[in-house]
């Protein structure tokens, strides 16, 4: 199957991508201390499906939700439950779409209330590392350079990569060929070409980089019970530079009307 993408299909997924920001900044509005994780994944499941399509993650591998939300040292893949987020927590929330038979996927770490400054800076250098990693998604670069811009930034600020998680490709499935470490040596891997859809996605670690898997068979957590931030953005590489398919936008410009109240 080829990983490029006629103009077409990329039109398609900018759709689900846009889906996904919109339920993304949906739940934003939602993210407050007392609320419990399933509700927020009935708020988001509700939303995708007003808007005409299916939840990408629901029934993939058996995953039982809409949502993986995953709470302080829980990495990624957290199981939606009767949790009541509280004041000082990150929440870590993933979402999919299935539209037009396209996937689109992306992800944001929230604040719930006012959380302490070491995790504020954990946030900030993941979701920068996520930029550094867009900047790269350029024809001629190689997925070596993504991954190394990731790895190199976060780093540089003392935090470390998971490595057994990693960003994919998308497009008729969820994940597809290549695969998009976090971490890597630039000029290494498979060279970018314009029309591949990938979705870069930081999944870093205050603490060590080790992960385990909870009992629950989902939820992945640090070894180390050390905080974990995960940003997720769908970019279609470029000629000339990244065509970012989703955004923070609306997330943020929610955030942002929260912090005036
Ligand atoms: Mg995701
Ligand atoms: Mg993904």
């Amino acid at each position: 199957m080829s990983n490029i993408k006629t103009n077409e299909e990329i039109e398609i997924m900018r759709e689900n991508a846009l889906l996904v920001s919109m339920t993304l900044a949906e739940v934003a509005k939602h993210i407050e201390p007392g609320i419990s994780t399933s509700e927020i994944d009935k708020i988001a499941e509700r939303y995708i499906r007003d808007h005409g399509a299916e939840p990408g993650f629901l029934g993939y591998n058996g995953f039982p939700n809409t949502l993986c939300i995953s709470v302080n040292s829980a990495v990624v893949h957290g199981l939606p439950s009767a949790y009541r987020l509280r004041e000082g927590d990150i929440v870590s929330v993933d979402c999919g779409t299935r539209m037009k038979g396209f996937y689109g996927d992306s992800a944001y770490t929230f604040a719930v209330g006012k959380i302490s400054p070491s995790a504020e800076k954990l946030l900030k250098a993941t979701k920068e590392s996520l930029f550094q990693g867009i900047a790269q998604a350029v024809e001629g670069k190689r997925i070596g350079d993504v991954s190394c811009a990731v790895q190199s930034h976060v780093e540089k600020c003392g935090y470390s990569v998971v490595r057994e998680m990693v960003g994919h490709s998308i497009g008729r499935k969820m994940h597809e060929r290549p695969d998009v470490p976090n971490y890597g040596r630039r000029g290494q891997g498979l060279k970018l070409r314009s029309g591949m859809v990938i979705c870069i996605e930081p999944m870093i670690n205050m603490g060590k980089k080790d992960i385990y898997k909870e009992r629950d068979g989902w939820t992945i957590k640090t070894t180390d019970g050390s905080l974990s931030a995960h940003y997720e953005l769908t970019v279609a590489v470029g000629k000339n530079g990244a065509d970012v398919l989703s955004t923070f936008e609306f997330i943020e410009k929610v955030l942002n009307n929260k912090d005036f109240k």
